[in-house]
Formats: C-alpha cells, structure tokens, sequence
C-alpha cells in the first residue's frame, strides 16, 4: 500500500526477542522465532505454521541494550532538543521483556558504575545522552521527570514524597494548551545531571514495588509513564550578528512500560476469558485504536476514551514521533501470545 509520501511516518514499529529463558530451555519449548534485520518469520514444523512479518527493525535474541537504544531512542532525543513530544511505547506479554528494555537491570556482582553497565535499558540510556547534549550547548535548561503508574484506569504517583503510597492524581483538561492535560498533583523533580537522574529512579522503583504489595496489585497490569521535560533557553544572533534573540524551547519524551498484553486477542479485542474475568484494561485497549487511528490518518482520534492516552495526548500523533517497541518470547510455549503480540504490531505499521 502506498504510504502519504507527504509526511513522516506516525509510527515506528519495532520487534524484540529475548533469549529462551531457563524454565523454556528445562521444559525443552524450542524456539520458533527467526529473526532478521526488519524480519520474524514464527516457523513451527510439527504444524506447517509459518508466518513472516516485515517491521522498521527486528532485535533478535542476540541484541544488546545499545543496540536498541540506538536504533529505537537516539534520534528521538534530538527531536525533544528542537521542542518536539516524542514517546515509546514497550507493548507485550508479560515476562518477554518490557522493563528490561525500558529500564534494564544491573549486572550482579559488578562494580561498574550505572553509566557504564552493559544491562542499563532505555531511560538511563536516554538521560545520559540527552545530558551530554544539553552540557555540549552554550544555553541554560532545565529537565524536570515525572514517573506515574497507571493502575485500573487510577492514577499514581512514583515520585511522590509525601509519605502515602497511594495518592491517587487526577487528570483536567489544560484550558490554555488544547490537546494537553494537567495532572494535579504530580510531582516534577528537577534534575541537574545524570547520577541525579538515576537516583530518583530508582526511589521510583522502590517506590512501585511497595505499592504493589499495598495495593495488591501486579505490575503486570499496570502501565509506568517516565516522563522528562526539558526547557531550553538559547540566545541566537540574526544574520548580520547584531540583534540578539532569545529562543525558547520546549520538549516532552515520554518512555512507557504497557501493562502486559496477554488479554488482548489476536483481533485486537479483548479476548473472551478476559472478558469473562472482568479484567478490561481500558488504556491498553484504547491505545491500540489510537495508534491504529494514526496510522490510517483517521478524522477522529478516540484519546479521550482512556486515561493513558488522555495523559498522552499531546505526545502522540502531530508533529510527534512515536515509536513501539514489541517484545515476544522465542519459545514455542508462547506461540499464542507472540502471534498475537506480531498481528498489534503489524497493525501499528
Ligand atoms: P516484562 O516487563 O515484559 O514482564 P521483564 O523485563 O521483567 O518482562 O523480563 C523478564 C525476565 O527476562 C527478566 O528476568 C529479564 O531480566 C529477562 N530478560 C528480558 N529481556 C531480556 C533480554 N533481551 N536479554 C536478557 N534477559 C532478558
Ligand atoms: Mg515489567
């Protein structure tokens, strides 16, 4: 189909496989996943199943941290340095490797500094550089983050210093910025350099593992929005190098962690035993219509009907770059899931 050659692509797709893990490899699930440069082909030949699907770039199990930090995130934070909204999204089942792309773990036993650890995922891959920038340019800037949950369409936050937990932060409609929205009561923390950035991640992790065991939840069901925002402000001189002009910019990256997708059917729907289980997430449900209105340059973008893309609104679709990362599991035990997971993401192409 020929893409409106016109104007950039609203979505970028992308694919990554995790290793077999160990309760794969003891339970002898081979692996059915093939994967190539911008290629997985799901091959099974005890039932003739094989399936091939194209996306912007395929990670395999092989592929590092900076791998897909380069390929997926680099760009995006020049596009946030010129004062655009971007946003990746990680979309998949649980345990194939969501967080660990977005927020990556630490190598045990090491003693290298976060900077330099090979495991550190996106967020930290992303604040070190976008810090590096910002101290290479002559101009004054702020960065502020933000870290909230999304839980049952209630939202939380992971910043927060104040004592509870469970704060919950509502969401109005920002009346002098159309498409935007105020969320009342999030606490922005400003930042001044990396190891800062750092820090208050990691009180946010800590801070989202206690509110699991209170509010008796799993994480699995719950969508984590980081967000950083930074305001720059720099002096340009006009052609001649007399007057000077003070230039104000402002930009938004969002890096979300998707509850795990394993409700959602292979239509795109909610599947039945889900349905039957009252287990609707709302938010997953409606980014997938979202994205889908998007990409087909849809009169009418349904962002209102969930709190995640409510809160997302202005960092999805416009001058925007989105980018979806989706993460499957090699093994034939998940063939399900996977095929569901590749079909939501062929569809966001
Ligand atoms: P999710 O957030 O999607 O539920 P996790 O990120 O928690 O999944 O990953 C599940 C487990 O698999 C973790 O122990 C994680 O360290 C490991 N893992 C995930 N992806 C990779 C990968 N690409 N390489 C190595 N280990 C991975
Ligand atoms: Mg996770």
């Amino acid at each position: 189909m020929p893409r409106h050659s016109d104007k950039p692509k609203p979505v970028s797709v992308y694919v990554r496989c995790r290793p077999r893990n160990t309760n794969e490899k003891n339970t002898g699930s081979p692996s059915i996943i093939q994967c190539s440069k911008k290629e997985v082909v799901v091959k099974q030949h005890n039932t003739n199943l094989n399936k091939k699907y194209t996306f912007d770039h395929v990670y395999g199990p092989e592929s590092s941290q900076v791998d897909v930090y380069k390929g997926v995130a680099q760009s995006a934070i020049e596009e946030v340095l010129q004062g655009y909204n971007c946003t990746v999204f990680a979309y998949g089942q649980t345990g194939t490797g969501k967080t660990y792309t977005m927020e990556g773990d630490r190598s045990v036993g090491s003693n290298l500094p976060w900077e330099k650890d090979p495991k550190i995922g996106l967020i930290p891959r992303c604040m070190s550089h976008m810090f590096d920038r910002l101290n290479s340019q002559a101009s004054d800037f702020s960065v502020r983050l933000s870290m909230l949950e999304l839980y049952n369409e209630e939202l939380f936050d992971l910043l927060s210093t104040t004592d509870s937990n469970t704060t919950k932060l509502r969401l109005f409609e920002d009346s002098t910025r159309k498409g935007s929205v105020v969320i009342q009561g999030l606490e922005e923390v400003q930042v001044m350099n990396k190891d800062e950035v750092y820090q208050v991640m990691e009180r946010a992790m800590q801070k989202r593992r206690t509110a699991e065991t209170l509010l008796n939840a799993h994480s699995s069901r719950s969508h984590v929005v980081f967000t950083v925002t930074v305001h720059i402000k720099s002096v340009t001189q006009d052609d001649i190098g007399e007057c000077e002009e003070e230039v104000f910019k402002m930009g938004k990256f969002n890096l979300v962690d998707l509850a795990g997708s394993e409700n959602i059917g292979r239509s795109g729907a909610l599947n039945a035993r889900a349905r039957e289980a009252g287990n609707i997430n709302q938010s997953l449900l409606t980014l997938g219509r979202v994205i889908t209105a998007l990409v087909d340059r849809a009169p009418h973008i349904p962002y209102r009907e969930s709190k995640l893309t409510r809160l997302l609104q202005d960092s999805l679709g416009g001058r925007t770059q989105t980018s979806i990362i989706a993460t499957i599991s090699p093994a034939a035990c998940n063939l399900e899931e996977t095929l569901s997971t590749l079909d939501y993401a062929n569809r966001a192409k």
